[in-house]
């Protein structure tokens, strides 16, 4: 007789690079230490897809995952050029429902599908898995903190009456997560109630109640309360499974050849900061050129992905950059003379950067991040101490829980006008480099990351709450 098929696992990715690396991740551990196939399906916000995404869902075709890019909304569909960056995501995800369904039903016809797994804003695709009886998974890349506003968002909503969130003078204190100030709320929550931004915000927060289960990018060591929340509003909620920190395990082929590897070859242990703000976050012309003048002024190396600087928006370079891999972004946005005088103490590195790379090397000795979600396992995940920039979403709840929590953060004071100056920039790398605060920061990362690779050995508590999930998967894969 013949063998019968392994069930598939079918990924849907939104256009975001931040889900796209830690869901390559997942779709690559399901095919290796679980058993499963996986077709990891990416939309793209652009077309054609950018040469990122293109080499982030690439580097797991060799692991055996199945890929299919796409295609970008037709001009036909396109959003207004001022659109936000939610909007544009939600918006291709929602266009390509057809096509999910296309390729879910004839993959059906081949193998029992276990779980079609989505992001956070991939609700529109749970017809799909209704239709087919099959469970209906997210992959929450963002922190249980995150989830847990969520969860609480419509009660925190009706509560609200007629006042903004972003006029509270309370914090909003979650179980088990530190109190969210209101100047730490993603963006979108503090827009006026009646705007279309907080509306789609809301929208998205109910979605996060409305699946089967949920798996989240975080380990139970460094949220403990991950879960805690079962109820909300007399509705029962899905089941929560803590299965990270899943970092990019990238090919070593991918990185062998770059640059600033090589530079940092040559720099001595612990010497260098590692300043990147993701793959879209962006600064005002006036604040690239103070923070370069702040590097200057700590006196120490540095390696900085750098991006052309944007006036309108933290998130400029979100969907891509407009110039491509290894062409110049012109550095006229920078200091005077700035160039000339870091030479050999400061690199700039105008495109994409290996990161988890760059983090595991031994040259490097803080981390200057917007902390993604992403960026901030990374960072825990080599031990490196980091200094907090946080600029968009929920970045700034992430450095408030990395800064009080954790506690393996410094947080740069932000200035009047919201301006950082180059004074304030110098001190805080001064103190995460050398010093008290930095050894107590060191130790309190390296402890951190201990528990990091713990939830990730065999029978650690991330591991094993994947291997629950697709064993449940596995026993009713095929079942309807
Ligand atoms: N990244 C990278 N090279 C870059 C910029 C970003 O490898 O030049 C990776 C980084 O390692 C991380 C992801 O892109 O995995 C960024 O995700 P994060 O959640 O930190 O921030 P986002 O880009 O979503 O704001």
């Amino acid at each position: 007789a013949l063998a019968r098929p392994q069930p598939r696992v079918l990924l849907l990715c939104s256009p975001c690079l931040g889900h796209l690396i830690p869901f390559a991740e997942l779709a690559r551990r399901l095919v290796t230490d679980h058993g499963l196939a996986a077709t990891l399906l990416f939309a793209s916000a652009r077309s054609p897809p950018s040469e990122q995404y293109l080499a982030v869902a690439g580097s797991v075709l060799a692991e055996g995952v199945d890929l299919v890019a796409l295609p970008a909304p037709t001009p036909a569909d396109a959003l207004p050029g001022d659109a936000s960056v939610r909007d544009r995501a939600t918006h291709a995800v929602a266009c390509s429902v057809p096509r999910v369904r296309d390729i879910a039903r004839s993959l059906a016809e081949t193998a029992p599908l276990a779980a079609l797994v989505v992001d956070m804003i991939g609700a529109p695709a749970r017809a799909v898995a209704e239709e087919l009886g099959v469970p209906f998974y997210t992959f929450f890349t963002s922190p249980w903190m995150l989830l847990s506003l969520f969860l609480h968002l419509p009660s925190l909503d009706a509560t609200c009456a007629g006042g903004e969130h972003r006029d509270a003078t309370e914090p909003i204190r979650l179980p088990g997560c530190v109190p969210i100030h209101a100047h730490d709320l993603p963006g979108s929550m503090l827009a006026d109630r009646s705007s279309e931004t907080y509306a789609g915000f809301l929208a998205m927060a109910r979605d996060a109640a409305r699946a089967d289960g949920v798996l989240v990018n975080t380990f139970s060591e460094l949220e403990p309360a991950v879960g805690d929340v079962a109820v909300a509003d007399g509705v029962k909620l899905p089941t929560v499974h803590a299965v990270g920190p899943m970092i990019w395990t990238r090919p070593v082929s991918m990185d062998r050849d770059h640059d600033c590897l090589s530079w940092l070859d040559q720099q001595p242990r612990g010497s260098v900061v590692y300043v990147s703000f993701g793959s879209g976050g962006t600064l005002t012309w006036q604040q690239t050129a103070e923070l370069a003048l702040g590097l200057e002024l700590s006196q120490h190396r540095f390696i900085w992905a750098i991006k052309r600087p944007d006036q309108d928006t933290s998130s400029g370079a979100f969907f891509g950059t407009t110039h491509r891999d290894g062409e110049e972004i012109g550095m006229d946005f920078l200091p005077k003379g700035f160039i000339e005088r870091i030479r050999g103490v400061g690199l700039l590195v105008p495109s994409w950067v290996p990161q988890t790379t760059i983090l595991g090397h031994a040259s490097i000795g803080c981390f200057l991040t917007h902390c993604g979600w992403n960026s901030t396992l990374e960072s825990i995940s080599h031990g490196i101490p980091m200094i907090a920039w946080p600029l968009y979403a929920e970045q700034k709840m992430n450095a408030a829980m990395m800064e009080v929590q954790a506690k393996v953060v410094i947080r740069i004071n932000v200035g009047n006008n919201r301006f950082i100056t180059k004074e304030e920039i110098a001190s805080v790398v001064k103190r995460v480099m050398k010093g008290e605060e930095a050894e107590r920061l060191k130790r309190q990362i390296g402890e951190l990351k201990d528990k990091a690779v713990d939830a990730l050995s065999k029978g650690g508590c991330s591991t094993s709450a994947l291997v629950q999930v697709t064993h449940v998967w596995k026993s009713t894969a095929g079942q309807k």
